[in-house]
């Protein structure tokens, strides 16, 4: 196994990715039960691109001949029900992947992985994009409190009735 440092990072980031990625999940489902729609397929999305770094990690890992450590979450899931909470820990997570990856990026680099250094980098981008897309949920939901919320309650409840009876609903 070459570079068992950067195997130990790796193997680390799966387990704050797939937190992310349980957490979200549980957010879109929450939030598609109460009908808000555009919030709920942000968080669909987003879980997404996580599950697509847990790959990218996983696959780096294989490429070193380490072993990839699947199904640890970092903290269990929180049952969050409000959507300004849930805001606020998407940030507060995103923030810390942010942090976390650009340290890493260094310690690997220290080893000479340029690889994986790259990796970290890419994904600390993309973290960097989630970040903001979920500031800006955040300032909307302050600036228009549950009318922001009501609107997509009301587009979804539209959009369903204009569908043909006996279809999939979503
Ligand atoms: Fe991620
Ligand atoms: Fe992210």
């Amino acid at each position: 196994m070459r570079h068992p440092k950067s195997v130990e990072l790796l193997n680390r980031a799966i387990q704050e990715e797939e937190t992310a990625l349980h957490q979200y999940m549980y957010f879109h489902f929450v939030l598609d039960d109460m009908g808000y729609e555009g919030l709920a397929n942000i968080f669909k999305r987003i879980a997404i691109e996580e599950m697509k770094h847990v790959e990218a990690f996983a696959e780096r890992i294989l490429f070193l001949g380490g072993e990839v450590e699947l199904g640890k979450l970092a903290k269990p899931v929180e049952k969050i029900r409000e959507p300004i909470e849930m805001l606020k820990w998407a940030m507060a997570s995103e923030s810390e992947a942010i942090e976390l990856y650009s340290k890493w990026a260094v310690e690997v680099i220290k080893e000479r992985d340029i690889g994986t250094e790259q990796l970290f980098k890419k994904v600390a981008m993309d973290e960097e994009r989630h970040y903001e897309i979920f500031e800006r949920e955040f300032f909307n939901l302050q600036k228009f409190g549950d009318q922001y919320l009501a609107q997509q309650a009301m587009e979804r409840s539209r959009r369903i009735g204009s569908q043909p009876l006996g279809g999939e609903e979503k």
